[in-house]
C-alpha cells in the first residue's frame, strides 16, 4: 500500500466498532460539528448537571462513552483489551480537572500509583501519565515560574508536590512503566519543567522512564529541547520527550496581549507546523538520548514521522517511538499505524460522569474549532457506513 493513503483504510480505523457505534460516531460528530449547537448544549448540561436533572445517562450513552473509556479503571478494560487485540496500547487518563485542594491531588497520586501498579500487570498498558496541575495548586507554579519568592507555608506546600513526583516516578522507576507528564499554560510551565527534569537527572538513568511534554505551537520549545538534550549528555541523563502542538492557543494569546508581553505562540499555523515537524526530526536523529512519544491527530505529520524513521531505519516497532491519540478521536490514524506495526497508544480518559464534563466539552469545542478535522472525521465515518451499506 501506497503509505500516503495508508489513513484512507476505514476498514481498519473502524473495525471495533459495531453499526450502531459507527452510527452514533457519525450522529455526534455532525452535532459537535454546529457551533451553537455545541454552545447551547454545553450550557444546558452544566444547568441540568447543577440542578441535578437525571441526565448522565443520556451524557453517557452519547459523549461520554465515545470518549472516555468508563467511570473507574475496571470500567475501561474492555476496551484496553478489545484496542490491545487490534495491536493498540492503552494510557488511562484520569481526567478529573481544576479542583484545587490538597484531597484532589493526593486523590490523584493515589490514581496515578495505582495506574502505574496495573499497567505493570498489563502488557496493553505499557504507560501512566499525569498532568502538573493534578498534583499541585496552579498558583504556586505560576509563582515559581515567575521567580517569585514562596512564603514559608507556600514552600512547605510546594515540598508536598515534589514529594508527590517522586513517588510517582520511583514506581515508575521500580515497575518499568513509562511515565509521561503533560503540558500546561505557559506562565506555569518552567517550573513544572525544572521539576520534571530534576526526575529525569534521577529516575531516567537508563532507559527513559519519566516524559515530558513540549507544546510545539510555542516557538521557543526547540531551544528549550536542545538545551536540555545538552545538559542530559553532560549530566548523564536520558530524555523521555511527548511532543503536541498544544491545547491553550486562545487563552495564551489573550494573556499575552492583555499584559502586553511577546506572544509564547508561532505567529502562523504554518510557523507551527515546522517547528513540530523540525522538533520531530530532531529527536528521531537522536534516539539513543531521547525517546520520543508523537501525540497527534495531524496526518501529515504522522506520515512524517514514518518516513523519517523508514530513512533512518528505524524500527517500526522500536519501543523509543510513539505514536498517540486521543480515545473517540482519528481512529483511523490509529489502527492503521497498528496494523502496519508501529506503537500506538490511545489516551483513555476516565472518571466520574460529572467531572469529566471539562474534558468532554473541551473535545466538543475543539472539534467544532478544528473544523477540518471534524470533516475529515465525518467523511471517514461516511465512506465506512458506504462500505458497510448503512
Ligand atoms: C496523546 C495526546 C496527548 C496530548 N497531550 C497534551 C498535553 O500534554 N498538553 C497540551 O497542551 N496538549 C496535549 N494534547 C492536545 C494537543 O495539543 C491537541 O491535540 C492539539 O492541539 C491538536 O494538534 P494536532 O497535532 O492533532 O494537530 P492539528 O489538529 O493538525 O492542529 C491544530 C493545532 O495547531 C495549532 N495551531 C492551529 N492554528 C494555529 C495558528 N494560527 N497559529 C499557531 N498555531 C496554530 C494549535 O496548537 C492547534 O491546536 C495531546 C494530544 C494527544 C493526541
Amino acid at each position: 500500500m501506497n503509505k500516503k493513503n495508508l489513513f484512507d483504510n476505514t476498514e481498519i480505523a473502524f473495525q471495533l466498532k459495531s453499526d450502531s457505534e459507527l452510527e452514533r460516531a457519525y450522529f455526534l460528530f455532525k452535532m459537535i460539528s454546529h457551533e451553537n449547537l455545541v454552545r447551547i448544549g454545553t450550557a444546558a448540561t452544566n444547568f441540568a448537571l447543577k440542578a441535578h436533572l437525571p441526565v448522565e445517562g443520556l451524557i453517557r450513552s452519547t459523549v461520554f462513552d465515545h470518549f472516555c473509556g468508563g467511570v473507574n479503571e475496571e470500567d475501561c478494560l474492555p476496551v484496553i483489551d478489545k484496542m490491545y487485540e487490534k495491536g493498540v496500547s492503552s494510557v488511562l487518563d484520569y481526567s478529573v480537572e481544576g479542583q484545587e485542594i490538597e484531597s484532589s491531588f493526593e486523590a490523584a497520586v493515589e490514581k496515578t500509583l495505582k495506574i502505574i501498579n496495573f499497567a505493570h500487570e498489563k502488557d496493553a498498558m505499557p504507560i501512566a501519565v499525569f498532568k502538573p496541575t493534578g498534583f499541585g495548586p496552579f498558583h504556586l507554579y505560576e509563582k515559581k515560574s515567575a521567580g517569585e519568592p514562596l512564603t514559608s507555608e507556600e514552600a512547605k506546600e510546594w515540598d508536598k508536590v515534589v514529594e508527590r513526583y517522586h513517588k510517582v516516578c520511583k514506581l515508575a522507576k521500580e515497575k518499568g512503566v513509562e511515565l509521561l507528564i503533560d503540558a500546561e499554560e505557559s506562565w506555569m510551565q518552567d517550573a513544572a519543567d525544572d521539576l520534571v527534569e530534576e526526575m529525569m537527572r534521577i529516575y531516567n538513568t537508563g532507559i527513559p522512564i519519566v516524559y515530558n511534554t513540549i507544546q510545539l505551537y510555542r516557538w521557543d520549545r526547540l531551544d528549550y529541547l536542545e538545551q536540555l538534550h545538552q545538559r542530559a549528555k553532560k549530566q548523564g541523563f536520558t530524555i523521555g520527550m511527548k511532543i503536541v502542538r498544544g491545547a491553550y492557543m486562545e487563552k495564551e494569546r489573550e494573556r499575552a496581549k492583555e499584559k502586553g508581553y511577546r506572544s509564547p505562540i508561532c505567529e502562523s499555523r504554518q510557523a507551527t507546523d515546522d517547528v513540530f515537524n523540525k522538533t520531530m526530526t530532531y529527536i528521531l536523529e537522536n534516539l539513543n538520548d531521547i525517546s520520543l512519544f508523537i501525540g497527534t491527530h495531524n496526518e501529515d505529520s504522522s506520515y512524517l514521522a514514518m518516513e523519517i524513521m523508514d530513512n533512518l531505519n528505524i524500527s517500526k516497532s522500536d519501543n523509543r517511538v510513539w505514536f498517540g491519540q486521543l480515545y473517540g478521536m482519528s481512529d483511523h490514524i490509529s489502527f492503521n499505524l497498528a496494523d502496519q506495526g508501529y506503537n500506538v497508544a490511545k489516551y483513555v480518559p476516565f472518571g466520574p460522569v460529572k467531572d469529566v464534563m471539562p474534558y468532554l466539552i473541551r473535545r466538543a469545542e475543539e472539534n467544532t474549532s478544528v473544523a477540518g478535522q471534524t470533516n475529515r472525521e465525518l467523511n471517514l465515518l461516511k465512506t465506512e457506513k458506504e462500505r458497510r451499506g448503512l
